[in-house]
C-alpha cells in the first residue's frame, strides 16, 4: 500500500516554528520553576488538561505558576465566594 502524506511547506515551516518556540518556552519555564522555592501558593482557576475550555481550581505557585495541589471543600468555598 503507498500513502501519501502531503503537507503544505508553509504550514510545515510554521508547525515547526511554533514547535520550537514551545520547546524554548518550556525550557524557559522548567528553568524558572527548578529555580523557585514555591515559597507562596494561591489558589487560581486553571484549564483542565482534558478540556481546555473548562476550568478548576488548584493550589500554586504565585511566582512561577506550578501546580502544587487541590484545595479541599472548605478552600474552594472561601477562594468562590471572594
Ligand atoms: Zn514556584
Amino acid at each position: 500500500m503507498v500513502s501519501t502524506i502531503y503537507i503544505p511547506m508553509a504550514t510545515n515551516r510554521k508547525v515547526e516554528k511554533l514547535l520550537t518556540k514551545k520547546r524554548d518556552v518550556e525550557r524557559e519555564l522548567k528553568v524558572i520553576r527548578d529555580l523557585c522555592k514555591h515559597e507562596k501558593k494561591v489558589l487560581r482557576l486553571v484549564p483542565l488538561k482534558a478540556s481546555p475550555s473548562q476550568v478548576d481550581t488548584r493550589w500554586v505557585c504565585e511566582r512561577c505558576d506550578i501546580p502544587l495541589g487541590y484545595p479541599n471543600q472548605e478552600e474552594i468555598k472561601k477562594f468562590l465566594s471572594k
